[in-house]
């Protein structure tokens, strides 16, 4: 029998609400995370959009920044969009010098990586294993430059990677709480599920 998970939400900084959203659509239980108390007792971290060298500071303030990296270390899942995804990286290309990365994956990302003239756009992605495209919205979005050889990758435009995962770390440069379709959530709810199962058992 699998306990019933509960799937946090980083509320520090950012556009979080969107994703309690998609969660909620999803019939999950979901908390708001700002706290070590609130981190302990969630079986999955979503890391939202916003700023990460904001959401940097707050992690580093907060304490938090700390136990989530040894969380991560021991399998922890995570799901970062944007900024969040920024923030899981192994390593950031323009950030600013004193960011933290919590390395949940062997990636390397440009921040704003897209440039100002294409400061924001939005493309139709195919995804692998979805059978029709996701409307993908990219908001001073960062560049995956680099990916390493245990990284899955479910998307790509113009040749860098969207859509990663990596073990129970799932990333994506584009941001999935900010249109109705809710597939990419899907995706991370079952890593939850299947982590937080081997656990119980
Ligand atoms: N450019 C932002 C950063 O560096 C990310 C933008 C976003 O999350 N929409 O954190």
């Amino acid at each position: 029998m699998n306990a019933r998970a509960t799937i946090g939400v980083l509320a520090l900084q950012g556009a979080f609400d969107a994703h309690v959203q998609h969660l909620n659509a999803l019939d999950t239980d979901v908390r708001l995370v700002k706290t070590e108390s609130d981190l302990q007792a969630v079986n999955g971290l979503v890391i939202p959009g916003g700023e990460s060298t904001t959401m940097s500071n707050l992690l580093v303030a907060s304490g938090l920044g700390k136990t989530l990296t040894k969380k991560i270390d021991a399998g922890f899942p995570v799901f970062g969009t944007c900024a969040g995804m920024i923030m899981m990286a192994h390593s950031i290309i323009d950030g600013r010098p004193d960011q933290i990365v919590l390395n949940a994956m062997d990636i390397q990302v440009r921040r704003n990586g897209y440039g100002r003239q294409n400061d924001s756009f939005e493309q139709d992605i195919d995804i692998k294993s979805f059978d029709t495209p996701f409307h993908a919205l990219f908001i001073r979005a960062p560049i995956i430059e680099k990916v390493g050889d245990d990284v899955e990758v479910f998307s790509t435009v113009n040749g860098h990677p969207v859509l990663v995962r990596q073990g129970t770390a799932l990333a994506s440069s584009f941001h999935p709480e900010l249109v109705p379709d809710l597939r990419v959530h899907e995706i991370f709810i079952s890593i939850v599920h299947e982590s937080n199962s081997s656990q119980v058992r």
